[in-house]
C-alpha cells in the first residue's frame, strides 16, 4: 500500500510519524516544496538572532532519511505538487506523476490580505524571509529612533494571535523609542478566543506600552500610511499585516470540493466525502461538521487522526 503525504508541515509530518513502521503501509512518499519544515509559531520572536528561525526549522530530507523502519520504503521528494487527479488516484508534481492508494493533503495556508489595496507597502509574517525583513526593519528603525525627538510609529494591522504576540515582542525591544500601535477590526483583541483571554491580553499589552485601536477596519495601505474604512488615517514608519491567512490555493488544483475560502471539505474522518482515500488536514482542510481553528495544534491532531483512520481501514487497530 502506498500512502502519499503532500505537504510536510505540522499536519503532514505528524501523519508520517504515525504511519512509520506500520506494516500495512509498505511505501510512504512525502512531498514538500520546501526542504525544511518551518516552525511558524516562533516567527514572532524577532528579538532572537537572525539565525534563530533556521535553527528551529527541521531538515526534512535528513529527517526522512533517518529514524524510520527498514521494512518500509520512505521517500522524500523536494518538489511542488501541481495537481491531483482523484479519479485516477494520481498526483502530479513539478517533476513526476505518482499513483497512490491513499493520499493525505496538508498544504497549509498563505497570507490573506482580504481585499486590502496596497499590500506592497506592508510587511507580513509567514516565512523565514518575512521574519528577517521584519527583524531588520525594526532593528533599523530602533537605531535611528534614538536620534529623533519624536518616536516613529510601527502599526500592526490585525489583532489575532500573531498581531498580539508580535506587538509585545516589538515593544519589549523598542521601549519608549518607537510607538507600537495594534489595530483590530473587532471590538476586542483575539476575538475568536474566550472573552477573558481578550481582557488579559489587552491589559498585558497596555502595561507594556502598546497602543490598541479596536473597531478599526483597514481598507488601504499607502506608502507610510494606513487608511481605515471610517476615513481615519495613521502615519506609520512601518506597517505590518497580521490580519490573517487563507488555505493554500493549490487546493483548487485537487479537483475536490472546497469551501468559500478554498479549504478542502472533509467529514469528521477527515476524508473528502466524494473520495474516501483522499484525506486533508491542517490549515487547508475544512471539517464541515465540526470546524476547527487554523492552528498548529489542530494540524497535528488531524495529521495523527487521518493516519490512524487509514491504518484502521487497512486492518490495524492502534
Ligand atoms: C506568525 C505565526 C504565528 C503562529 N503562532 C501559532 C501559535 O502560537 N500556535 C498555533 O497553534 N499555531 C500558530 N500558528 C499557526 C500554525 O503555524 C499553522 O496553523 C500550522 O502551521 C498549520 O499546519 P499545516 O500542516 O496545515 O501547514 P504548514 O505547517 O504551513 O505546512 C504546509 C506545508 O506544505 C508545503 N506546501 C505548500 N504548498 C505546497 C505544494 N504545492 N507542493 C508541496 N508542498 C507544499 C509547505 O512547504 C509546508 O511545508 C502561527 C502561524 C504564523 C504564521
Amino acid at each position: 500500500m502506498r500512502v502519499i503525504i503532500a505537504g510536510s508541515g505540522f499536519g503532514g509530518l505528524q501523519a508520517a510519524l504515525e504511519l512509520r513502521g506500520k506494516k500495512e503501509v509498505t511505501e510512504i512518499i512525502i512531498i514538500d516544496s520546501n526542504q525544511t519544515m518551518i516552525y511558524q509559531p516562533d516567527l514572532v520572536y524577532i528579538n532572537k538572532g537572525s539565525n534563530y528561525i533556521n535553527k528551529k526549522s527541521i531538515n526534512l530530507k535528513k529527517l526522512y532519511k533517518s529514524g524510520f523502519s527498514k521494512k518500509q520504503s520512505i521517500k522524500f521528494y523536494n518538489e511542488r505538487v501541481v495537481e491531483v487527479r482523484p479519479r485516477d488516484n494520481v498526483l502530479v508534481t513539478s517533476n513526476r506523476k505518482l499513483d497512490f492508494d491513499y493520499l493525505i493533503l496538508a498544504f497549509g495556508s498563505v497570507n490573506n490580505y482580504i481585499g486590502i489595496i496596497g499590500s506592497k507597502y506592508s510587511l507580513c509574517l509567514k516565512t523565514p524571509s518575512d521574519y528577517l525583513k521584519v527583524k531588520s526593519e525594526i532593528d533599523d528603525l530602533f537605531l535611528k529612533a534614538k536620534h529623533y525627538s519624536k518616536p516613529s510609529k510601527v502599526v500592526l494591522v490585525g489583532g489575532g494571535v500573531t498581531g498580539v504576540e508580535l506587538a509585545a515582542e516589538i515593544k519589549k525591544k523598542v521601549g519608549k523609542y518607537l510607538d507600537v500601535i495594534l489595530t483590530h477590526h473587532a471590538n476586542r483583541l483575539m476575538n475568536s478566543f474566550p472573552y477573558k483571554v481578550s481582557v488579559y491580553v489587552q491589559k498585558t499589552l497596555k502595561k507594556l506600552g502598546v497602543e490598541i485601536m479596536l473597531g478599526k477596519l483597514a481598507k488601504r495601505f499607502e506608502k507610510g500610511v494606513v487608511v481605515f474604512n471610517d476615513g481615519l488615517t495613521i502615519d506609520a514608519s512601518l506597517i505590518i499585516w497580521c490580519g490573517g491567512v487563507k488555505p493554500n490555493p493549490v487546493n483548487y488544483e485537487c479537483a475536490l470540493r472546497t469551501n468559500q475560502h478554498g479549504a478542502i471539505m472533509v467529514n469528521d474522518y477527515l476524508y473528502s466525502p466524494s473520495k474516501k482515500n483522499i484525506y486533508s488536514v491542517g490549515d487547508g482542510a475544512y471539517q464541515f461538521q465540526n470546524p476547527q481553528p487554523m492552528t498548529a495544534q489542530n494540524a497535528i491532531h488531524q495529521g495523527k487522526h487521518a493516519a490512524k483512520n487509514i491504518l484502521l481501514i487497512l486492518g490495524k487497530k492502534n
